[in-house]
């Protein structure tokens, strides 16, 4: 006979799945409402009145087509789950999921096939957590090899430098061997491990005072075990027992290990959701540890307990007897490196006291605020993690500002006459972030700015004025764009705004005829061009300048963080000015380019009409192209851009191709041209060209880059498996257009048949802000991949989360900026722990993330 399942368990599968890595799934998920009333309708009475009303209040948003809102709801419903003790996989916060995610545990399920038999399945049983299988699965074997998540990285010297291995302390050999192929080697490594939960073991009940659907923790001895077959699996039950009364510690899919965790006499602490089945009390899939040792034990009972990631329960104890040993013996040991008025500003507590409670909570300690990392020494924690890598831009920052720069001239009359050759009046926000460059190009020391800015929102022009006020103290300007197309858009801006002053301006680029690259190479050397436009050409091939003062680079919609460094080695120390289109978060551009200064264009020039914005499944293109017409027949122009798939840019040129003849075909007439990456740099210019000229009225497109154009007359941006690409990307497209006074259209083509691609690509449709849309997608996609790549600069942080520690992020940056400028080498006795902390135990950290 099958014990009666809980009546949510249904819902486990398909929330697993949804919440998995971060909520990747979530926009493969759908219907969510139908199974979750469904589990009402039979959990009716049997589930918590407090837990039936909270989940019927998410019934109307878990299907909601804002994915923020949707994503909010399912991780509500998710904790609900996880309060009933149900396993539905990792946190829902940004962090990732393999971060916390139980290694020993069943794997997540492969994509489009949620456990539990997808949406409608079968009731299923709470997925097993943690089961001890003789012969280990691959993907298990693998998470246990995994590196340990380690803080930093521990002392090198002193009493915890002590290997493990040698250390004098007895520890099973096997343990040892684990922590040594997850890189815990010291016994100050282990003191850095960060439990990934914790077991409350305060008050254990009483078995009588168990009660269904509540996760619990208790200890009970095993009377009896009993193993069966039912349909085809090995059914194994431990009878355990108190004084109070019993119930059965039941594992489907059973095997012969189970017997020995299980002997008979033995006294066991059980920890695991408890429900009542039709044959009595049962505890599904338990933890277990031995509790011989209950009255005199004060690692493992009457307290809070650790439980680390990648190590089995039976190991969980003897490396909790190992921490609790280091906490106690050594964790005073270590210096704290942040001095005390600090500590007292930002409210921290000790980092030996922090180290210890991360372990082994105090008597007092609230259960959600440990697991959420929430918890006082999870905040210490974190703000070390925030503020090392502050402290150490901060120095980069202060380092670079220490050299020799260029002090430019910038009185008000040369301003005001650099500001004359726009032919537009600046916008507030150009005038703001204006004056804030040219502050810094008048100091004698290096500038270091990054400018943020919506496409479209007048960063051009911005640099326009900054390199006619270099220009005019004579001194050089390079401007670096991330395409060729965009080098010769620049240079044709720069050769017009600064025609007035008679400048020269050489564009230099990878392609073309030698002799014009040389020529070109040979003006900036000379010194004849004092502007020099190009791409990565320039600093590629060695490219000298007479005396280069300026630099500007375009970054558009990349993150060029190492191209950066390498223009600004070049030459003496020039005022550099990064320009970047996608705006990013907040908390995000601190930690990226938290050794730069930040300006924000925040403002749009006048005259614009909002684009609107349409999204179209694919059985509606009649009327997408019905409107694209429409635009045509007013004299408008339309981009068409195809996604670029990674793979294979073969297949990506078909697409693009076969896609340029079916649009020729239904826009019968009408002239469409194709422009793709595996053109020769004149053919691509001549389709540009020919653009611009008006002689195509539509352009398709292959790459999102090679669209970085201004063309004012086109109207229309089309984007084809727009489900492809991220929102950011999206809102990149769409500045492409609506740049003269005309109204424009964004229409976005959601291929296939998802309708929550659909739903995510409606916040398109929605907003116009980017920074909004960035937050989207931060939320949705998370940092890593919001940004593009692993190799975004973005250091890996293990306590702190850049979604919620926004105001710890400021506190850090602010503390770290101001201990630099006072002390710009670390040198006050009260500095010189930080600056060992920083080499000895934050080094490597920083040069992952770029700094140093
Ligand atoms: P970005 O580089 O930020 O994408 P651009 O500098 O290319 O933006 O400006 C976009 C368009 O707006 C250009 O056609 C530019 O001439 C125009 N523009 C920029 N600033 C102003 C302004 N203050 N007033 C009117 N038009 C402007
Ligand atoms: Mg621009």
């Amino acid at each position: 006979m099958s014990p009666k399942p809980h009546p949510l368990a249904p819902l486990v599968g398909p929330l697993r799945y949804a919440c998995a890595r971060n909520f990747e799934n979530l926009a493969r998920v759908k219907g969510l409402r139908a199974p979750i009333e469904a589990a009402l309708e039979k959990g009716k009475g049997a589930l918590a009145p407090a837990v039936e009303t909270a989940l019927r209040a998410e019934l109307g948003r878990v299907d909601a087509t804002d994915p923020g809102v949707r994503k909010a709801s399912v991780g509500r419903v998710a904790d609900l789950l996880r309060g009933e003790g149900l396993e539905v996989g990792s946190l829902s916060s940004s962090r990732g999921a393999e971060r916390q995610a139980d290694p020993p545990g069943p794997a997540t399920p492969p994509a489009g096939r949620p456990s539990g038999g997808g949406l409608r399945g079968a009731p299923v049983a709470p997925r097993p957590r943690k089961p001890r299988a003789p012969k280990k699965p691959a993907a298990t074997k693998e998470a246990e090899d995994a590196p340990a998540r380690m803080l930093s990285i521990s002392p090198a010297e002193g009493p915890l430098a002590r290997p493990l291995r040698g250390a004098g302390w007895r520890m099973n050999p096997q343990l040892l061997k684990h922590l040594e192929r997850k890189g815990v080697r010291t016994l100050g490594d282990a003191l850095f491990l960060v439990p990934r939960a914790y077991e409350d073991r305060r008050v254990l009940r009483h078995i009588a005072q168990l009660r269904a659907g509540e996760r619990s923790t208790f200890v009970a001895e095993v009377r009896a075990v009993d193993e069966s077959r039912g349909r085809g699996k090995r059914i194994f039950k431990a009878v355990l027992a108190d004084a109070s009364g019993s119930i059965a510690a039941t594992h489907y899919q059973g095997g012969s290990w189970l017997k020995s965790r299980y002997p008979i006499g033995r006294k066991l602490v059980v920890s695991g959701e408890v429900r009542q089945s039709t044959w009595g009390w049962e505890i599904p899939h338990p933890e277990t540890e031995p509790a011989d040792d209950l009255e005199t034990s004060a690692v493992h009972f009457k307290r809070v307990v650790p439980i680390y990631p990648g190590f089995e329960r039976h190991e969980q104890r003897q490396l909790r007897e190992l921490t609790f040993r280091v906490a106690k013996e050594l964790a005073g040991a270590i210096d704290d490196p942040l001095p005390p008025p600090l500590r007292e500003r930002v409210g921290l507590v000790g980092l030996a006291d922090a180290l210890t409670a991360l372990h082994f909570p105090a008597g007092n300690a609230d259960l959600e605020a440990l697991e959420a990392h929430r918890s006082s020494a999870h905040q210490r924690l974190a703000f070390d993690e925030l503020f090392f890598l502050q402290l150490g831009m901060a120095l980069k920052r202060q380092g670079l500002k220490r050299e020799a720069g260029i002090a430019f001239d910038v009185s008000a009359e040369r301003v005001a006459r650099a500001k004359s050759l726009l032919p537009f009046a600046p916008t507030g926000a150009q005038d703001r972030v204006l004056a804030q460059i040219l502050r810094d190009m008048g100091r004698p020391e290096p500038m270091n700015r990054l400018l943020q800015g919506d496409v479209g929102s007048g960063k051009t022009a911005v640099a326009l004025v900054a390199a006619a006020v270099a220009v005019e103290s004579g001194l050089q300007v390079a401007v670096m764009a991330p395409t060729e197309i965009l080098a010769a858009q620049h240079a044709r801006t720069f050769r017009s705004g600064l025609a007035a002053l008679g400048v020269e301006v050489a564009l230099v680029t990878g392609s073309g005829p030698a002799r014009e690259r040389a020529q070109a190479r040979e003006a900036a050397a000379a010194g004849r061009a004092r502007v020099a436009i190009g791409t990565h050409a320039l600093i590629q091939d060695p490219i000298a300048f007479e005396r280069l003062g300026l630099v500007i680079i375009d970054e558009q919609h990349r993150f060029g963080v190492i191209q950066r460094h390498a223009l600004m080695a070049k030459g003496a120390t020039p005022d550099v000015l990064v320009m970047t289109a996608t705006p990013i978060p907040r908390t995000l551009a601190m930690t990226l380019y938290g050794d730069l200064d930040v300006s924000i264009l925040d403002e749009l020039p006048p005259g614009r009409t909002p684009i609107e914005t349409r999204v179209f499944p694919a059985k509606a293109r009649p009327a997408a192209l019905a409107l694209i017409e429409g635009e045509l027949a007013k004299g408008h122009q339309a981009f068409v851009v195809y996604p670029l798939v990674e793979e294979s840019e073969k297949l990506d040129l078909a697409d693009a191709t076969q896609g340029a003849a079916q649009l020729g075909a239904e826009l019968a007439g009408r002239r469409v041209g194709l422009l793709h990456g595996r053109m020769k740099q004149d053919e691509k210019d001549a389709v540009m060209r020919s653009f611009r000229e008006k002689q195509l009225d539509v352009l398709v497109s292959t790459t999102v880059i090679e669209v970085g154009v201004d063309v004012p007359n086109a109207s229309v941006m089309v984007v084809e498996h727009a489900e492809r690409f991220g929102l950011s990307q999206l809102h990149q497209l769409r500045g492409r257009v609506g740049r003269g006074a005309a109204r424009s259209f964004c229409l976005l083509f959601a291929g296939g048949r998802s309708e929550d691609a659909q739903a995510r690509l409606e916040v398109m449709a929605q907003t116009t802000d980017g920074f909004v849309i960035a937050e989207k997608d931060l939320e949705l996609r998370g940092p890593g991949e919001l940004l593009g790549t692993r190799q975004s600069g973005l250091p890996e942080m293990v306590v702190a989360n850049l979604a919620r520690d926004q105001a710890l992020l400021a506190l850090a940056q602010e503390e770290a900026r101001a201990i630099v400028e006072r002390d710009p080498t670390l040198a006050e006795p009260a500095h010189r722990p930080l600056a060992k902390a920083l080499a000895e135990r934050w080094e490597g950290r920083l040069k992952l993330a770029g700094v140093g």
